[in-house]
């Protein structure tokens, strides 16, 4: 018998007291077979949404469409669906018919895997279970409810939902929809990019991104939704590196992962060096080389990201440390180098560089970088950062109406001035002042 929640068991009553069975399903029966805890409740009752309406004094019509309305109580969203057969395919080709059922095995029948096809009776605790999903959850395996080459064809966004569960909960893929991914593609290509982004994202923010993105390129999804990473798959590295650019990537974006990064530093790591493959250049030594591969990578990460609707937010932070991420240091710099290097990369980006310039160690051979190694550029990094300096143009001591009022024009000028007065102040921070900053741009202008 399972435990339940004593918010459930008030809404189990409601349901009860109006004639209606209730079942919790999905996600959080299977956390609560795998002794977690859920985040959020769906479920699964014979009550049409009008009737739910009824019994609920709050309650918000989510998707009547598809039967569903979201009860708000006590502080919680629950997700209510009527019983149905059919799932909200994605394919593009069939219209969203919906068809309500009488019984919660029906019902669960439409479900996508086994371990998503369990339901918990709140009035009474008993289980539902037809297809041996807590077998199979016990078991850490991810099985179709069915067959699973008609299954992925009928709905193509369960082939990478099958890849991400893995990836989220560090289950096996079942052979048969390893098997059946490949022959399900013109289906898949069909899925939003929208709901690809977000299963992606849900891959690239799991505890091992590898376990799902293994599988996406050996089951053609890689070559697919990100043909730019596909095309690192064998292009090998010889020298600091002992993996082609598609495993040292993922090897990259496991390390970034495993030290909790956030989702820029993980999608960076993941895609630093897509670049490479049209960068390659054999040298007289016969040893392959990339020169600016990181300006490359960074416009293929912008176009890719674009593509699959990532935020600009997003878009733009990744692109800038994938920029970025070939910086060198050497103790000869001066401090100038320094101040340039902040105001080049942001100071509030450089955590996030140096996170992922960890991750790119890592994936260079598997082995755990030195955290000393990056420590004298640090050192010389908080020495700059103790002075105070002037490291952007909001802390110049003149700004664009001053040069306005010196009669530079509005327009692309002004800012190309204000660029140059920093650089003059990055290399001596003794010009920060508003009278020589005003003669130099006397002097540009
Ligand atoms: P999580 O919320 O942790 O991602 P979940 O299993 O709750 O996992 P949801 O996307 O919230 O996943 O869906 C709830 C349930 O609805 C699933 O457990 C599954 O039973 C069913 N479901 C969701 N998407 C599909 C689909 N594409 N095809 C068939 N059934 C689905
Ligand atoms: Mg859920």
């Amino acid at each position: 018998m399972i435990h339940i929640d004593p918010v459930l068991k008030e809404i189990a009553h409601i349901f009860s007291a109006h004639q209606k069975k209730v079942y919790l399903v999905g996600g959080a029966v299977r956390d609560m077979l795998r002794k977690k805890s859920a985040h959020d409740w769906d479920l699964a009752s014979d009550a049409l949404c009008d009737e739910v309406c009824l019994m609920f004094r709050r309650v918000v019509k989510t998707g009547i469409k598809h039967g569903t309305v979201t009860v708000l109580y006590k502080g919680h969203a629950i997700e209510v669906t009527t019983f149905r057969t059919e799932a909200d395919y994605t394919d593009g080709r069939r219209p969203d018919t919906v068809q309500f059922t009488a019984t919660i095995e029906e019902d669960l029948s439409r479900r996508d895997f086994t371990m998503n096809a369990v339901a918990v009776d709140l009035v009474s605790g008993k289980i539902s279970d037809p297809f041996d999903g807590a077998e199979d959850i016990k078991k850490k395996i991810i099985r179709c409810v069915g067959n699973a080459e008609d299954r992925l064809s009928e709905d193509g966004l369960r082939s990478l939902r099958a890849l991400r569960f893995s990836s989220v909960l560090n289950f096996t893929v079942d052979d048969a929809i390893l098997a059946a991914i490949p022959r399900a593609l013109g289906v898949t290509a069909k899925v939003s990019s929208e709901r690809i982004r977000d299963e992606f994202e849900k891959i690239i923010l799991s505890q091992k991104p590898s376990l799902a993105l293994n599988l996406m390129a050996q089951t053609g999804l890689t070559r697919m939704l990100l043909p730019e990473l596909a095309d690192c798959i064998g292009v090998e590295q010889k020298g600091y590196h002992h993996f082609d650019v598609h495993t040292h990537s993922v090897l990259a974006c496991d390390y970034a992962a495993k030290q909790q990064a956030s989702k820029e530093v993980r999608l960076a790591a993941l895609l630093h060096d897509i670049g490479k493959p049209q960068a390659a250049k054999l040298d007289e030594r016969g040893i392959w080389t990339f020169y600016n591969h990181e300006k490359i990578s960074a416009r293929l990460v912008r176009d890719m990201l674009f593509r699959l609707r990532f935020p600009n937010g997003v878009i733009d932070k990744t692109v800038h440390l994938v920029a970025e991420h070939m910086f060198h240091y050497e103790d000869e710099w001066r401090s100038a180098a320094v101040r340039r290097f902040i105001a080049r990369v942001g100071e509030e980006n450089l955590e996030d560089l140096f996170a992922l310039r960890s991750a790119d160690t890592f994936g260079m051979a598997g082995i755990e970088p030195d955290p000393r190694s990056l420590l004298p550029l640090r050192l010389r990094i908080e020495d700059v950062l103790a002075k105070s300096c002037v490291l952007s143009l909001k802390n110049l001591a003149v700004n664009g109406s001053d040069l306005l009022s010196m009669g530079i024009p509005t327009g692309k000028r002004i800012g190309i001035i204000l660029n140059q007065l920093l650089e003059a102040v990055l290399e001596d921070p003794e010009l920060n002042t508003r009278g020589k900053l005003l003669e130099i741009a006397g002097k540009l202008g």
